[in-house]
């Protein structure tokens, strides 16, 4: 027998609806890569979402169109983000700081009809046109006076040009709640780029399951302010869980260094952020220089790689920021699970709360998660046992887009996430590694996480990688690469006295080597994959 409740399909526009209609006057402030800051309301927002919409349509954009985005999180990319999926289009996030070659890929493979950029991209996408055919038109995220004088990009106009003859008196229609709305493709730091093809009913799932208090938590209290990139996953969902509750939306433009951060911090009264480690380090070196302290900012989510606990102490203890750890990938939408203790933890030792806390965390209602051996039989939930992270449920990847490769998933439906991780009796998981940088040494498994995050806590130590480099005595061993702090000086054996008594005894590095800076991928982790290059054929002392 069937209920007899409403049918009514989850979509994406709904969420703005909500918002425009409930939290008519929140505001949404956006700095600009044009200059200056712009800020209207949620209202304001759906009423232009609304022109994009019919300017889509007018452009001949159908249903299961890709509409391709170059672009910072700014008001227009957030109203690009209801306005393509509100038609039953596909808005597909791409991320500018892949390399060409993969841009080039990720283009041609989504076949993006449209293409909508920021004036920082200019000289970018006219690299990009000529090879990428399938792409009709270019739209400038700007207003006519910025439009390049020549410019040979296809059908080139202005955002404002494209909305000012559209009336905001659009309808959103219905539609199936599994249609696609967004399109993101991972970030090929261990693989070719692979498109994940978001559904109305997993986006809004997703958005109601992150706003719990558990997850990310979020209110009309808050002032939100994502500097996780809205080409990163869907800035992690912060733009759709924003309206959902009615929280003001701040969008940081182009401007992520610390500085830039803490004023429109300070300015705009944000008392909840989230981004990737190397941004927060960023930012408290900048507070600690310049001595400035937040009068608003309470918590801030980190996630995208392993949290280093020195981070998290730092931002307690010196900033009165409480850092929420987070996991995730954009097989995952991306949230998995988060860091919060539970009520029967608190009468743990303070230390005992801390290493509950450093771990990746819960798992949220709506995603299952398990660890497996090599032969794919579940693992205790001990905190010891570690093995391959499978994940599954209604906003984790089932295909890749135009890819259809079953490998990715078990025989009973699982998906594979390519981490490995521990799970302890409270349910919290921790990863020890992904399982392409794990370290093999003789019948031992060393966790290059582990050992970076022991290195960052060194004064001495900006930054850490660790990978491994061939051994004849035992296949792999670890070497520990260090960017010094500026002005600080130490030595490699001071750095390898550091391990002592902290990890075991095989997991101390063979050797440390000091360079200036270390590589990234385009969403700011360290990218293993160049430094094995970099450092192979290494001869170890
Ligand atoms: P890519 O796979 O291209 O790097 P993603 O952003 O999807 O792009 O990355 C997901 C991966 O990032 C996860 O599988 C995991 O290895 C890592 N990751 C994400 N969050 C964390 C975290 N809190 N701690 C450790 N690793 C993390």
């Amino acid at each position: 027998m069937l209920g007899l409740m409403m049918h009514a399909p989850l979509r994406v526009a709904a969420l703005l609806e909500h918002a425009a209609k409930w939290h008519a006057d929140t505001e949404i402030v956006s700095r600009l890569p044009e200059g200056g800051l712009f800020r209207y309301t949620y209202a304001d927002a759906h009423r232009r979402s609304k022109q994009l919409a019919k300017a889509l349509l007018r452009l001949g954009v159908a249903p299961g169109d890709r509409v391709g985005t170059l672009a910072w999180n700014t008001h227009r990319h957030f109203e690009l983000y209801f306005g393509v999926a509100g038609i039953g289009a596909v808005c597909h996030t791409v991320n500018p700081r892949l390399f060409p070659e993969q841009l080039v890929y990720i283009l041609n493979h989504a076949e993006d009809r449209v293409l909508f950029f920021d004036l920082t991209f200019l000289p970018l996408v006219e690299r990009l046109a000529p090879i990428c055919p399938k792409v009709e038109k270019w739209v400038l995220l700007a207003g006519p006076q910025h439009l390049p004088a020549n410019s040979e990009l296809p059908g080139l106009c202005s955002y404002e040009d494209l909305l000012e003859p559209e009336r905001d008196d659009y309808e959103w229609p219905t539609f199936d709640e599994n249609t696609a709305c967004s399109l993101c493709y991972t970030s090929g730091t261990t693989d070719q780029p692979k498109g994940v093809l978001y559904s109305h009913r997993s986006t809004v799932l997703h958005a109601l399951a992150i706003s719990l208090p558990d997850a990310l938590g979020c209110s009309a209290l808050d002032v939100v302010l994502p500097v996780v990139p809205m080409f990163h996953v869907n800035a992690w969902g912060f733009p759709y869980m924003a309206p959902l509750n009615g929280a003001k939306l701040v969008l940081p433009g182009p401007g992520l260094d610390g500085a830039s951060l803490f004023e429109l911090f300070e300015s705009e009264r944000v008392t909840f952020s989230a981004g990737v480690p190397t941004i927060w380090l960023g930012l408290l070196q900048f507070m600690r220089q310049s001595g400035h302290r937040f009068s608003t900012l309470k918590r801030t989510v980190v996630g995208g790689s392993a949290c280093p606990p020195a981070l998290m102490a730092a931002f307690e203890n010196e900033l009165g920021v409480t850092i929420r750890h987070a996991w995730g990938m954009t097989e995952t939408s991306p949230l998995g699970t988060a860091s919060v203790l539970k009520a029967n933890q608190l009468a743990l030792p303070p230390d005992a709360q801390r290493a509950e806390l450093q771990k990746q965390g819960r798992v949220l209602f709506g995603v299952d998660m398990k660890i497996v051996d090599d032969a794919g039989q579940a693992l205790p939930h001990d905190g010891v046992a570690f093995g391959d992270l499978l994940v599954r449920g209604p906003w984790v990847v089932g295909d890749y887009y135009g890819d259809r490769n079953p490998g990715h998933l078990t025989a009973d439906g699982w998906f594979r996430t390519g981490d490995v991780a521990t799970i302890d009796a409270a349910g919290f998981m921790h990863i020890t590694d992904r399982s392409k940088d794990v370290i093999k040494s003789g019948g031992e498994w060393i966790s290059s996480i582990e050992l970076e995050n022991l290195a960052v806590a060194h004064p001495a130590v900006a930054e850490a990688a660790v990978i491994g480099v061939a051994s004849a005595r035992w296949a792999e061993r670890p070497l520990l690469i260090v960017v010094r702090r500026p002005g600080h000086e130490v030595s490699t054996e001071e750095l390898l006295d550091f391990f002592e008594g902290k990890v075991a005894r095989f997991s101390v590095p063979d050797a440390v080597e000091f360079v200036d800076q270390l590589p990234h991928t385009a969403t700011g982790k360290l990218l293993k994959t160049q430094l094995r290059q970099d450092f192979a054929g290494y001869e170890l002392p």
